[in-house]
């Protein structure tokens, strides 16, 4: 929709009028996006931007069959999910085709948070428990719930603080954490579930479950190390609680090693959490487990009901994303482009000493800054004046991790070999003007 209101009048009734506690970025000299394509926005001048960090818009923005998929059948009729359509069923079967077996069934919600929410109730439920395992840093949404098992928002300094009935792994980082061999740093991290698991018990409660990221987003793009999940699974598992993979960022092909990264950890969970690149922007998320785990929801608590969740429209456009991920070999695409990347990455890193690391598994990727590669002292203000540098320059990335020092790079899956040569010609040139 075009508006005649100038950028002025547009950023005066935005402060006016949006509660403050929702940022903008760049904010004071906020960018304004009137159309996207691909993995390119356009501003009010029709300047182009190269996104780099809208995991959402996961087969590129306003993608035409998405779109016509979205408009079609918003014509045709939107209602709740209490009729019979043929759009919810066979959405349905397939995205759980694309599941190992027992995960075979899904509820639609309309967000990761959402979904959040729902996956730690059917855990409460399963086992009659309270208390949750989840992961440093880690983020799993914004509702209460979620925020609970989110020490990205607990453990901030406005934070509501960790609850009694959550325990929380440390972050398996290989680079700065305590265990660094990548052989053996999957299972000595992941024992730590045993002594949070007596700890639960010495509270006199029971374990509901464990969260996680299958790759870890706002900790600053960590990869978990092998036998990371096995360790933690099996010591939760037998315990009685649940174990749930949160795939909400990483989930359908953006590693490239197929649709869910959990199966790069050799495990499967009890239940899966997915959303933002569901819906290619389209509010969609899901809960998706075993018949057995639903079942005893249904038998323990009231209907499930969700308005918008699984309406005709959101399994139109889910389908659709589906069509294009299959049709278009995105997850084949996202592993060689991802592979080239960090190829690239390693390189600036040969010649930049700030760069302390560089890791990444397709496109998802990360770029950390130090002060000094011996002391590995995080560097917040390279890594925030490069990203203000890549700005300058129209290419649009984002800042992340404990110490707000990793450059994060989780783009469209239509990011190309030309926009990896891109992107490293900026960040060189950037690192290099900066002189560290
Ligand atoms: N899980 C993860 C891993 C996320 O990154 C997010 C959103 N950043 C959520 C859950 C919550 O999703 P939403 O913002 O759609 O509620």
């Amino acid at each position: 929709v075009s508006s005649s209101l100038s950028k002025e009048e547009i950023y005066r009734l935005r402060k006016k009028h949006v509660a403050n506690a929702c940022i903008l970025f760049y904010d004071p000299d906020p960018l304004q996006i009137v159309r996207a394509q691909g993995q390119y926005m356009y501003d009010e001048e029709n300047n182009e931007y190269l996104d780099c960090i809208n995991n959402v818009c996961h087969v590129g923005h306003c993608h035409p069959e998405v779109v016509a998929a979205a408009a079609r059948q918003m014509a045709i009729l939107n209602t709740n999910s209490r009729y019979l359509s043929h759009l919810n069923s066979t959405y349905s079967e397939q995205l759980t085709s694309l599941f190992p077996d027992p995960l075979d069934t899904v509820f639609f919600v309309n967000s990761g948070s959402e979904a959040t929410e729902l996956s730690l109730e059917l855990c409460r439920v399963w086992n009659d428990a309270t208390d949750f395992i989840c992961v440093d840093s880690g983020y799993h949404g914004h509702t209460r719930s979620a925020i609970t098992v989110s020490n990205y928002k607990f453990g901030h300094p406005r934070g509501i603080g960790k609850p009694d009935f959550i325990q929380m792994m440390e972050l398996p980082d290989t680079y700065r954490g305590r265990y660094r061999d990548l052989e053996t740093a999957g299972e000595k991290y992941g024992a730590e579930a045993e002594t949070l698991v007596e700890n639960i018990m010495s509270r006199g409660a029971k374990v509901a479950g464990f969260i996680g990221e299958s790759a870890i987003s706002c900790g600053g793009q960590i990869i978990l190390p092998q036998n990371y999940l096995k360790t933690i699974y099996r010591t939760v598992r037998g315990a009685g609680g649940l174990c749930i993979a949160d795939e909400v960022q990483v989930g359908f092909g953006r590693c490239g090693t197929g649709m869910w990264v959990f199966e790069t950890q050799g495990v499967i969970p009890d239940i899966v959490t997915i959303g933002k690149p569901m819906g290619n922007g389209h509010p969609i998320a899901g809960v998706v487990t075993t018949r057995r785990i639903a079942e005893k929801y249904r038998l323990n608590r009231p209907e499930y009901f969700n308005t918008y969740g699984g309406n005709p429209v959101s399994m139109a456009v889910g389908l659709a994303v589906l069509d294009v991920i299959k049709k278009e070999k995105l997850v084949q695409h996202a592993r060689d482009t991802g592979a080239l990347f960090l190829q690239e990455l390693k390189l600036l890193q040969q010649r930049h000493d700030c760069i302390g690391d560089v890791r990444g598994i397709g496109l998802f990727l990360g770029i950390e800054f130090v002060k000094c590669r011996d002391s590995k002292e995080p560097d917040e203000d390279t890594a925030v004046s490069v990203k203000k540098s890549m700005y300058k320059n129209k290419i649009i990335v984002s800042t992340e991790g404990r110490y707000n020092n990793i450059v994060k790079i989780k783009p469209p899956m239509k990011f190309d070999e030309a926009n990896v040569a891109h992107f490293i010609k900026h960040f060189d040139r950037a690192i290099f003007e900066l002189k560290c």
